[in-house]
């Protein structure tokens, strides 16, 4: 099943942990210094587990995993 990542960037902190539990997944902007997502914001399962890892390490709980 494919899944759709969303940021509350409202409620991001810039922390930076979705990126260390995602690289493929997530980055931050330089000048917002929030998260971006990295391509398109729906995934297949190949990586799920680094989105659910990214979504759990947040320490904000700015991220959201929706099956699509
Ligand atoms: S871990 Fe959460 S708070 Fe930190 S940059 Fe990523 S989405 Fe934002």
């Amino acid at each position: 099943m494919a899944f759709k990542i969303t940021v509350d960037l409202p409620a991001c902190q810039g922390y930076a942990n979705c990126l260390i539990e995602g690289p493929a997944l997530f980055d931050i902007d330089d000048d917002t210094n929030k998260a971006v997502l990295i391509g398109s914001d729906e995934h297949d399962e190949a990586v799920r587990a680094q989105a659910e890892a990214a979504r759990r390490g947040c320490p904000a709980h700015a991220i959201f995993i929706e099956d699509i």
